[in-house]
């Protein structure tokens, strides 16, 4: 593991073996496969349950109801392990954990946490967050899609669009507009009104499944509220929790990329020399090196802002937006060193490329990012 500023040594037990589980899965289970699956547009769902009985899902959610009790540092080097496997790893891991379990934890009723929690701790229940529309995505308060009641039920019409692990997923929790207000439902498959349409053609997270979800007069139960949520505050505190995971993650991606090109560049010969001998490649791999010990350095001490109750989403922004432009440049100059090699699926980086391509983009774009920590600093919106 790359750890210039020794930064994760002497961690607790409990944080180290969390680790040590996730590292030995991407190593044994998802880099000899991921490829292919990238390849072939397949996510690797033989391996939920795995990361269920494993730990890997809900980490930092409590043993009360199904899950690891871990704390953030170890829910954090988890998700970078995931991600150093693949980004389509990683967000199915982010998705279930931080906007399907953490919602139904934070803003769910004492049933619903008790009937779904379990569930998908273990793989035995797969899970999806339904805020972006085809129209409406950095600007989600202006979603359409509308929750109407009807006595007993609510009915819900509408389409979510881009929607990580849609088609594969048992329960949705779904953002909808009540009287106005947006409030979150949960929504499980098979519901009459419920559909789900893949989305194809996809050149970055295809080992990744997306989706569109419809609701046609769509019916469920009032209990399938989730009580707590209130505006959209809530789908936001949501996505702070992912965005925090993805941070992480990106730091496993941009390791990846970097491991690549070190190994790469003392191996390849041109001139009569390893091309790592030549000064230019030294200096892209020491840039490389100094960027990812900062995204530690932002990582470990975000971790612990989290675990003290601290953490400003503002910062958790900050480390989204550095962490992940910071894995996209490292993986098109790792892609680089590899040469002509590292446009082929057989070396890691451009995979991480086309990878980091969305992730910039999802759960609040580099830019929209930016904004939040502008106006957190300087008190004006700039957002409209
Ligand atoms: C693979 C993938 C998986 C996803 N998974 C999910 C999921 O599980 N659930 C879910 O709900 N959503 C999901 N998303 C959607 C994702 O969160 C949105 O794509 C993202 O919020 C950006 O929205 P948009 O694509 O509509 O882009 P837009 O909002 O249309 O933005 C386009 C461009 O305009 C810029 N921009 C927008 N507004 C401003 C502004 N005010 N000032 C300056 N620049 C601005 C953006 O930064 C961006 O560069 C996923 C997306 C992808 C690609």
């Amino acid at each position: 593991m790359v750890d210039y500023y020794q930064i994760f040594e002497n961690l607790p037990e409990e944080e180290k073996i969390a680790w040590e589980t996730a590292r030995r899965f991407v190593d044994d289970e998802i880099i000899p496969i991921i490829a292919e699956y990238f390849e072939n547009y397949k996510f690797p769902i033989h391996l939920v349950k795995e990361m269920g009985e494993l730990g890997l899902l809900g980490v930092n959610l409590p043993e009360e109801y199904g899950c690891p009790g871990l704390n953030n540092m170890a829910y954090g080097l988890v998700m970078m392990e995931l991600e150093r496997g693949d980004s389509g790893i990683r967000s199915f891991a982010s998705v279930q954990s931080s906007l399907v379990m953490y919602p139904i934890f934070t803003f769910g009723s004492e049933e619903q946490k008790k009937k779904y929690l379990p569930k998908l701790a273990i793989g035995e229940m797969i899970g999806c967050f339904g805020l972006t529309e085809p129209d409406f995505g950095s600007d989600a308060g202006s979603i359409k899609t509308t929750a109407v009641d009807d006595g007993n039920h609510y009915i819900l019409n509408g389409t979510k669009m881009w929607i990580t692990n849609g088609s594969i997923a048992d329960v949705a929790v779904v953002w909808a507009k009540l009287n106005g207000e947006i409030k979150g439902f949960i929504v499980e498959k098979g519901t009459p009104g419920f559909t789900t349409t893949e989305i194809k053609h996809k050149m970055s997270l295809r080992a990744s499944v997306t989706s569109e979800l419809h609701f046609e007069d769509c019916r469920i139960p009032k209990d399938n509220i989730l009580p707590k949520t209130s505006g959209l505050k809530s789908a936001l505190i949501c996505l702070n929790q992912a965005r925090y995971s993805i941070a992480w993650g990106s730091l496993g991606s941009a390791i990846a990329s970097y491991e690549a090109a070190l190994n790469y560049a003392k191996e390849r010969i041109q001139f009569g020399k390893p091309i790592a001998s030549f000064q230019l490649v030294q200096k892209k791999l020491v840039w490389m090196l100094t960027e990812i010990t900062k995204a530690q350095l932002i990582l470990a001490q975000l971790a612990k802002l989290k675990d003290a109750g601290k953490v400003k989403h503002t910062q958790i922004s900050m480390a989204k937006m550095n962490n992940v432009s910071m894995a996209l440049e490292i993986a098109r100059v790792a892609r680089d060193i590899h040469g002509a090699n590292g446009i082929t699926l057989d070396y890691v980086p451009i995979r991480h490329l086309l990878n980091m391509e969305a992730v910039n983009t999802y759960e609040g774009t580099y830019d929209i990012q930016t904004l939040i920590i502008g106006r957190d600093i300087t008190g004006f919106q700039a957002f409209r």
